[in-house]
């Protein structure tokens, strides 16, 4: 995989850095193409089976891995038929890469236990990845963003990113921590609140002090809601850096670091892609806000 860049960017008046892991791949991109760049090396397996939303960054990217790799992909997710009727940005590609769509309720008695499932299970030829990618296998990928950081940074420098799992924060902050230049990886729970992100945390690395700083948001966001002041911050960051970011959690990020200050200090923001799935975003906020244009 070649190495993303890191660009100056400005936001009201402040500079701060942005790694575009966005840059990546059109279909495989941001942390999505690092959490399964570990399972591109795998050669004796024929399917992959995971499971989540119908809308989600990680089902596009394990389809387009699939489709790659030759490998049959299963998704189960809970179906909604009238989306099903014409299938839009994540959910449409996903479909076009031959992914083959299961009702939740029929998954396999191995997935009985997904929802504190970490790591990947092997069933012959079959592989079973837990939802979102949460798993100890993203470790190798995040493990060489980690290392495109070091071989850049020159000075003192604080990351954040914004959590689902958590997974791409904790395994980066694992990764950087022995870089002396790097203070402090922060994050925020876009998903659940804070106690949920750090039992995520724990449910793959026991050893707190690993763990990234999990910030407060300046108010509580409902994950994937659509909120009129995010889009207007999301707009406002397209405006004033030129970069079109993801729609569900980079507002939640920008908000949270003006929140804590976090652009008086140098900052690196980690751009992990997910625009594919802006499509859909832009169409429920239409819906729900008349006036955005
Ligand atoms: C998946 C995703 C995240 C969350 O990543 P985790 O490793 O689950 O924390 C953040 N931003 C974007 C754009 C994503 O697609």
């Amino acid at each position: 995989m070649p190495h993303s860049p890191i660009c100056p960017a400005k936001w009201r008046g402040k500079g701060f850095f942005i790694k575009r892991d966005d840059l990546l791949h059109p279909f495989l991109s941001g942390n999505k193409a690092r959490k399964v760049q570990y399972f591109q090396s795998f050669s004796n397996i024929k399917r992959i089976i995971s499971y989540g939303s119908l809308q989600s960054n990680a089902m596009l990217a394990l389809a387009f891995l699939a489709k790659m790799k030759g490998w049959e992909f299963i998704y189960y997710a809970r179906i909604n038929k009238e989306l099903l009727k014409n299938p839009k940005g994540n959910l449409k590609e996903a479909l076009l890469f031959g992914m083959q769509l299961k009702d939740i309720s029929k998954a396999p008695t191995l997935l009985e236990n997904r929802n504190t499932l970490s790591h990947t299970i092997k069933d012959g030829s079959t592989l079973y990845i837990p939802e979102g990618i949460r798993c100890q296998e993203a470790a190798d990928g995040i493990a060489m963003l980690a290392l495109e950081i070091e071989a850049w940074v020159k000075q003192p420098i604080n990351i954040f990113l914004p959590s689902g799992t958590g997974t791409t924060a904790l395994y980066l902050k694992k990764s950087l921590r022995f870089c002396p230049l790097i203070k402090e990886v922060y994050t925020v729970a876009c998903v659940g609140d804070s106690n949920y992100l750090q039992e995520q945390f724990f449910s793959l690395e026991p050893n707190a002090t690993l763990h990234p700083k999990i910030l407060e948001p300046p108010k509580r966001y409902k994950f994937a809601k659509p909120y009129k002041e995010l889009f207007a911050l999301w707009q406002e960051l397209k405006h004033q850096t030129g970069i079109v970011f993801d729609l569900i959690y980079d507002p939640v990020g920008f908000a949270t670091i003006w929140h804590h200050n976090l652009l008086d200090t140098n900052l690196c923001y980690i751009h992990q892609g997910g625009l594919k799935g802006n499509e859909t975003m832009i169409e429920r906020y239409k819906k729900k806000f008349a006036t955005i244009s």
